[in-house]
């Protein structure tokens, strides 16, 4: 997904994933002496409770391991923190997590672009990756998929866009946990107090998914395959017609009008730029 001479700067929330995958970057670039330094972001969302730990673990580790920690914030960038905009999801009907990854997404581009880097790292495991898979089908939302493949994104904007990676996206969940037991890792204990209201619907895919491993142990490494050949031979149908004077590029994505960003084909602007217009 990299190359020992390409940038890499790892999304870093201080929870498990990101860990591991920081703390493996990391080795395989000591491999190769000439490569470039390794960054680290870490988004702030505002979450009082929950953020100070892992802000901590992030720092902690950052320092045992040399690397140079950026922390971004939303109520710089976005206008509020998290804690701030949760009373005004109600009447929009949009919960914690859309607007918190969307905006997490964004910040981490931007910062990445900022820091010249080539490749942003993030931590999305097997489980993430068949979960959203599925949910996407539930919710015959198939542009997403082709939008998030999951091998990272190989837009080709270097001015707009950082190609994500998922270094971690055939490994499980389980063997992550018990990866970060066996190096004694530092594990955050207290969990987001918005997860509670996470997806129903991801709950369910989740659990389904769960039980179906336990008599096929390989259903997930099928599923991300399916993810894959579905990437590969997906063509996105129903073009906006607003966009003839917009880019769409190889990797089937428009430019927002509002901040000149990457998103979907069938956007008019892009969904940072609408949840801004709504909430700030
Ligand atoms: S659980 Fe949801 S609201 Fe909490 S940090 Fe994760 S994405 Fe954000």
């Amino acid at each position: 997904m990299f190359h020992p001479r390409e940038k890499v700067i790892v999304g870093l929330s201080g929870g498990k994933d990101s860990l591991v995958l920081l703390y493996n970057v990391m080795k395989l670039q000591q491999r190769y002496p000439k490569s470039p330094e390794i960054e680290a972001i870490l988004i702030d969302e505002g979450i009082k409770g929950y953020r100070e730990e892992s802000t901590s673990i992030a720092k902690k580790m950052c320092d045992v391991w040399n690397i140079k920690l950026h922390i971004v914030d939303f109520k710089t960038y976005f206008g509020l923190e998290l804690d701030r905009i949760i009373p005004k999801l109600k009447n929009l009907k949009i919960n914690a997590c859309t607007i918190c990854g969307t905006v997490r997404r964004r910040l981490l581009n931007m910062k990445s672009l900022e820091l010249n880097g080539d490749k942003l790292a993030i931590g999305h495991n097997l489980d993430d990756q068949v979960e959203t898979f599925l949910q996407n089908i539930l919710r015959n939302d198939l542009n997403k998929i082709v939008i998030n493949p999951p091998n990272g994104n190989p837009i080709d904007d270097r001015k707009k866009f950082v190609s994500r990676i998922k270094p971690l996206m055939s490994i499980p969940e389980e063997e992550i946990v018990r990866y970060c037991y066996y190096k004694e890792f530092p594990i955050q204990s207290n969990p987001c107090p918005y997860s509670i209201g996470f997806s129903i619907l991801r709950k369910k895919v989740q659990d389904f998914v769960n039980h179906l491993e336990l008599h096929s142990p390989e259903i997930k490494y099928n599923l991300q395959k399916a993810n894959e050949n579905f990437v590969s031979n997906y063509k996105p149908k129903n073009l906006s017609n607003n966009f003839s004077d917009s880019k769409i590029n190889k990797t089937q994505y428009q430019i927002c009008p509002n901040c000149s960003n990457p998103m979907g084909l069938l956007r008019k602007i892009c969904y940072y730029c609408e949840l801004k217009e709504k909430i700030i």
